[in-house]
């Protein structure tokens, strides 16, 4: 596109009183060659309308030198035809002033020194809207509107119900031979409602038949999925009778051992050929979205001897309990061990939750509710009944039969016809000996995903999700930002395979992974991304004649977008792809860019900071700054007055496992004095939006470290730093102290050179 560029410099909101506007206008103007305007407020009727005129009249490259790009979307949004860039003169010049401390005099120099930092801010700025293009949304040409939901119990019927009454033709398949799961041989589901202390009907049946009934949806009952190819708007999906084994079925999960075989050339890679193998499936069933309903498993109670599962009659989980309890078939006197005792007293069952605490509860009630004398002994390290589940625990305490304490079992035996349980660390005190006919173990529930691959994609990455061990089994990509969202877009579980659940939680979160499909759908028809770079239309383009195979952005992909070809040639996948940038920041060869994000242009950026020579009150120091959760945060910051030194740029990233080693570089060999990436939290609490992006930077930082080392910089100029978009008060303190140490080994050596 010809590009008609004008800048916009906003005197609002304390800018105008801070800065020298004219001076900052002629850097615009006599630097980045580019038409400048300024005014009292552009947010406002008359700024606006100002600009607006402007892009009537040709102008459509936009540069608005105001508050940050978080804010005032709509109000600096031209139309899709409009490339609009913002630098942030507001949150992050003037509002995150370099302040001297109460006891200390302002720096002589201290006016200058920020409008410095706005002038930079404003030649990045200007720079990005010279380097950036219009994106083109990618589009496919026959996107399928049909979900696909695997796994027919509650969550599955209610993903399915909410899909299909929102017009979207469903494929529902399960593998036993009806619908309904193990809900089927739920007795009483827990009360939902005031006065919370009622069990109530269980809605199983009930919505089998709304399900049955609907005509958007078919059901395919005894059926698994053999294999899943595509991505979203087109997966492929290879369906088989189940348990039965095909022509089509995935491969097996392929170790780290043996991924270092296959990279060593030692091993066939059994998903190496898997893209072709699917195109070759001649009855593969388009579907656009994927929710995966696949449920949980009770865990393994048998490896607890002193507690007897599986050697001792009557010994039985929560499970086979609940279906006894439909049978009617509820014995006088049970004990509910809660957790396992012995040598582990403060241990819970493995994922035991709350859920299995509500159901000991429930089937204390139908001991008493089945037997004249009924007798309920709940023996518990924790009991968790969250929200207004405890009104329910409150009305069992007041139940004469229940008897519940805090304690720790030690042992259950055969006592004649009886079991003997016994318990000690109680709350009363005392040791404990119970006489009971049937004693219950708190089986807790493990996701599908942990025990069994029940995706099995054709992907390069391999069938199942990857990294689960780390998460317990989950497949969450996101627990907290993006509940149902999986590393695999597209794809969203619900239900059981996602966290514990009450019958009443699971329909709320099949609603939810019903709407996230609907939206993946949608989004996906638009050519845009769906979250967390949500609208974004933009997506990696690669310039492959200068592609080594080297598959490092096959590798990194957090979330397997990139399949390769025999030769290890990258074969981008555009709708899987959630636009992190990962892979360009992983490139060596520097070949992957989107169309406003891409490596020369944030060099370009970096090289339009004015670096001043000799001078040991003006080093610099680039941090590149996530986007999701330290940008924002350091916005806070400054709109708490919280001062940032007037040394520093800081730069967004879409992620810092986009952050191209080639910028650090730049950005030494410019002259800057210290290069720092801020971004999130990584490891077992992770909290990178791209999961793994922030840890990958991390450990491309460690190895750029000896790369200074051996040009005989030092390796602290060069420092990652893990924050939280809560940790507002602490970022400029971190940055802060950053700039001392750089401060304190002085200038970049090759400064000038
Ligand atoms: S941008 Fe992210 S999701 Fe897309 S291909 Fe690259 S690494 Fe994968
Ligand atoms: S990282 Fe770059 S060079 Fe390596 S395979 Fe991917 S595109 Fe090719």
């Amino acid at each position: 596109m010809d590009k008609k560029y004008c800048a916009y410099l906003c005197s609002g909101c304390g800018i105008g009183d801070a800065l020298d506007m004219d001076a900052l206008a002629e850097v615009v103007t006599g630097e980045m060659s580019m038409d400048c305007k300024t005014a009292d407020c552009f947010c406002g009727t008359d700024g606006r309308a100002l600009i607006e005129a402007d892009v009537g009249e040709g102008v459509n490259t936009v540069v608005v030198g105001a508050c940050s790009p978080r804010v005032m979307k709509n109000e600096f949004d031209f139309g899709d035809g409009t490339i609009t860039l913002r630098a942030n003169l507001r949150e992050q010049v003037v509002w995150a002033e370099d302040k001297p401390a109460e006891d200390e005099e302002p720096h002589a120099e201290a006016a200058e020194f920020l409008n410095e930092t706005a002038a930079d801010y404003m030649r990045m700025a200007c720079t990005q809207a010279q380097k950036t293009e219009l994106p083109e949304p990618h589009k496919l040409e026959n996107l399928s509107r049909k979900i696909l939901v695997m796994g027919g119990g509650i969550a599955g019927l209610t993903a399915a119900r909410e899909a299909a009454a929102a017009g979207y033709e469903v494929t529902l398949i399960e593998k036993d031979d009806k619908l309904g799961g193990k809900a089927n041989d739920w007795r009483q589901s827990f009360p939902t409602k005031s006065p919370w202390t009622d069990l109530e009907d269980n809605p199983v049946a009930a919505m089998i038949s709304e399900v049955e009934g609907d005509s958007n949806i078919t059901i395919k009952t005894s059926t698994e999925v053999a294999r899943i190819a595509g991505g979203p708007g087109a997966f492929r999906v290879t369906m088989k009778a189940a348990g039965t084994e095909t022509e089509w079925d995935a491969p097996a999960k392929v170790t780290g051992e043996e991924r270092e075989l296959i990279e060593k050339g030692e091993m066939e890679n059994p998903n190496a050929s898997l893209v072709d193998y699917m195109e070759a499936d001649p009855n593969a069933e388009i579907h656009g979205a994927v929710v995966m309903a696949t449920g949980w498993v009770p865990a393994d109670v048998s490896e607890y001897e002193h507690l007897g599962y599986g050697a001792i009659k009557n010994v039985v989980t929560n499970v086979e309990f609940e279906k006894l309890a439909k049978e009617g078939k509820v014995p006088a006197n049970v004990a509910f061990v809660q957790s396992p005792g012995g040598k582990d007293h403060d241990m819970d069952f493995p994922y035991c939750n709350s859920v299995t605490s509500m159901v000991a509860l429930k089937q204390a009630q139908y001991v008493c509710e089945d037997n004249d004398e009924g007798k309920a002994y709940l023996l518990y390290q924790h009991m968790r009944t969250p929200g207004s589940q405890e009104l329910y625990y409150k009305a069992a305490q007041q139940n004469d039969g229940i008897f519940m304490t805090k304690a720790a079992v030690t042992k259950v035996e055969e006592n004649g016809d009886k079991l003997k349980v016994t318990a000690e660390n109680t709350l009363l005190g005392e040791d404990l000996d119970l006489d009971v006919d049937m004693v219950v173990l708190a089986a807790g529930m493990v996701p599908t995903t942990k025990e069994e691959d029940t995706i099995n994609l054709a992907y390069r990455q391999g069938p199942a999700f990857i990294d689960l061990d780390l998460f317990d089994g989950y497949a969450d990509s996101h627990f907290i930002c993006f509940p149902y969202e999986t590393r695999r877009t597209g794809v969203y579980t619900c239900g059981g395979v996602r966290k514990a659940e009450t019958i009443d939680e699971a329909i709320d979160d099949a609603t939810g992974a019903a709407l996230k499909a609907i939206q993946c759908l949608e989004s996906t028809d638009r050519g845009v991304s769906v979250h967390p770079r949500s609208g974004d239309k933009t997506w990696p383009d690669f310039f492959m004649q200068r592609c080594t195979q080297c598959k490092r952005c096959t590798e990194e992909c957090p979330f397997g977008a990139l399949d390769d070809d025999e030769k290890g040639t990258p074969l981008p996948n555009n709708t899987r792809c959630r636009r992190c940038g990962t892979c360009m920041g992983s490139c060596p060869e520097r070949i992957i860019g989107f169309t406003d994000y891409n490596i020369d242009l944030i060099g370009s950026m970096i090289k339009s900071v004015e670096v001043p020579e000799d001078d040991d009150d003006r080093l610099r120091v680039v941090v590149f700054v996530c986007e999701n959760d330290a940008y924002p945060a350091l916005d806070m910051a400054g709109m708490r007055g919280n001062g940032v030194n007037h040394m520093v740029r800081f730069i967004p990233v879409r992620c810092l496992g986009s952050v191209n080693m080639a910028w650090i570089r730049d950005a030494l060999s410019a002259g800057m004095d210290g290069a720092m990436l801020l971004g999130c939290t990584y490891g077992d609490d992770y909290q990178c939006h791209f999961v793994k992006g922030s840890e990958i930077a991390n450990k491309r930082m460690e190895n750029i470290g000896e790369t200074l080392s051996t040009l005989g910089l030092e390796s602290e100029r060069c420092a990652t730093q893990q924050v939280a978009i809560t940790d507002y008060d602490k970022i400029p303190q971190i940055v802060n102290d950053f700039v001392e140490e750089i401060v304190e080994m002085g200038p970049n050596p090759f400064k000038g050179f």
